[in-house]
C-alpha cells in the first residue's frame, strides 16, 4: 500500500466497469502502470479530461492490493490537438502501442518518457507526420536494444559502407553483397538514398525531421522496412498499425 506522485502520459485507455476506465500510462518514476480511474465516464467527473489518450498529466496514484488508483490528476498538457486531427492520432497511438509493446510494466526508463513527450509535441506541429514516425519509431527501437544495424552488415559486422544487397528484417539490419552471395536470405529492397536517409533519420533531431523533403519513393522503402521490422519484434497484432495504414490507404 501506497501512494506515489509522478508524470504521466496516457497510452491507452479502456472502459472498465460501469463508469471507469482502466488507463496505461508511461510514468516518469514508475514506468509503465495501469491504474483505475474511477467514474472518468461519467460526465462531471474530474478525471474525464485527464483520462483521455495522449493527456500528459501530473499524477497521484494510490497503490491498493488490487489495481493502483488514479487519485488526483492535474493536466499539464492535453494534447487535444493530437485526438481531434484522425492521421495525427492514428500516428500517436501508433507510436503509444509500439511502447506498451516493448517496454516492461514498471521498468523505469524517463528516457522513453521523455523522448514520447518531445515527439507528441512536434506531432502537434508536423504538417506531414510520415518522415517524423521513421524517425520516432527508429530511435524508439533504439532506446528498446533494437537498434538496426545500418553502418555494419547485420551477419558478418563488416563495415558495409554504401554497398549492401538489401535489408533483412530477420536478421536485424543491412546485408553485405558479399554475405548475401554466400547465401541467400529474403531482403527488402533498400536503395544507396534510402540507406542515407535511414543513417539520417536515426541521427536526427525529432524537430527538425517534418521540414525534411526527401523522395517520396525512398520514404515508402524506408517506412515500410522499419514497420516490418517492428512488426517481427511485437510478437503480437498491432491494432493501431492496420488503422495507420488503412486510415492512411484511404486518403
Ligand atoms: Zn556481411
Amino acid at each position: 500500500m501506497g501512494v506515489f506522485q509522478s508524470e504521466g502520459i496516457i497510452l491507452r485507455s479502456r472502459t472498465f466497469g460501469e463508469a471507469d476506465k482502466i488507463l496505461t500510462i508511461l510514468t516518469k518514476d514508475r514506468g509503465k502502470i495501469e491504474a483505475v480511474a474511477r467514474g472518468a465516464r461519467r460526465p462531471r467527473n474530474r478525471l474525464v479530461g485527464a483520462s483521455q489518450q495522449f493527456s500528459y498529466l501530473r499524477v497521484l496514484v494510490f497503490e491498493g492490493k488490487s489495481i493502483p488508483q488514479l487519485s488526483q490528476a492535474e493536466i499539464i498538457r492535453s494534447f487535444s490537438i493530437l485526438r481531434d486531427d484522425l492521421v495525427k492520432m492514428a500516428y500517436a497511438a501508433w507510436w503509444a502501442e509500439v511502447i506498451d509493446v516493448f517496454l516492461p510494466w514498471a521498468e523505469v526508463n524517463e528516457e522513453v518518457f521523455r523522448f514520447l513527450l518531445a515527439g507528441l509535441l512536434v506531432l502537434e506541429k508536423a504538417e506531414e507526420p510520415a518522415l517524423l514516425s521513421c524517425a520516432f519509431e527508429l530511435r524508439l527501437l533504439k532506446y528498446f536494444g533494437f537498434q538496426p544495424a545500418l553502418e555494419v552488415c547485420a551477419r558478418c559486422s563488416r563495415p558495409v559502407g554504401q554497398a549492401v544487397a538489401g535489408f533483412s528484417v530477420e536478421e536485424g539490419g543491412v546485408i553485405c553483397p558479399h554475405c548475401h552471395q554466400e547465401q541467400a536470405v529474403k531482403l527488402l529492397p533498400l536503395s544507396v538514398a534510402s540507406l542515407r536517409l535511414l543513417r539520417d533519420l536515426a541521427q536526427a533531431d525529432l524537430r527538425t525531421v517534418p521540414q525534411w523533403r526527401p523522395d517520396e519513393k525512398n520514404r515508402l522503402e524506408v517506412g515500410r522496412l522499419l514497420v516490418a521490422f517492428i512488426e517481427l519484434r511485437a510478437e503480437r497484432p498491432l491494432k493501431s498499425l492496420s488503422f495507420l495504414q488503412s486510415l492512411l490507404a484511404s486518403t
